[in-house]
């Protein structure tokens, strides 16, 4: 399973989940205050996907 490492929107902590792909992000709780819906900071090793957006030319032309 992934590692992910989230922000608690509401206290700052940081820390690290275990997360299936299949789990929602919404339902992380933080462990210092117990807040749901941190921030993500970082995306798993493998699965990344490019969406679109500046600065990432793959193919010039
Ligand atoms: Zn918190």
């Amino acid at each position: 399973m992934p590692i992910y490492i989230y922000r608690c929107r509401e206290c700052g902590e940081k820390f690290e989940s275990f997360r299936s792909i299949h789990d929602n992000d919404a339902e992380v709780t933080c462990p210092k205050c117990g807040k749901k819906n941190p921030e993500r900071l970082f995306a798993p090793v493998f699965g990344q996907i490019s969406r679109g957006g500046s600065g990432n030319q793959r193919f010039p032309t």
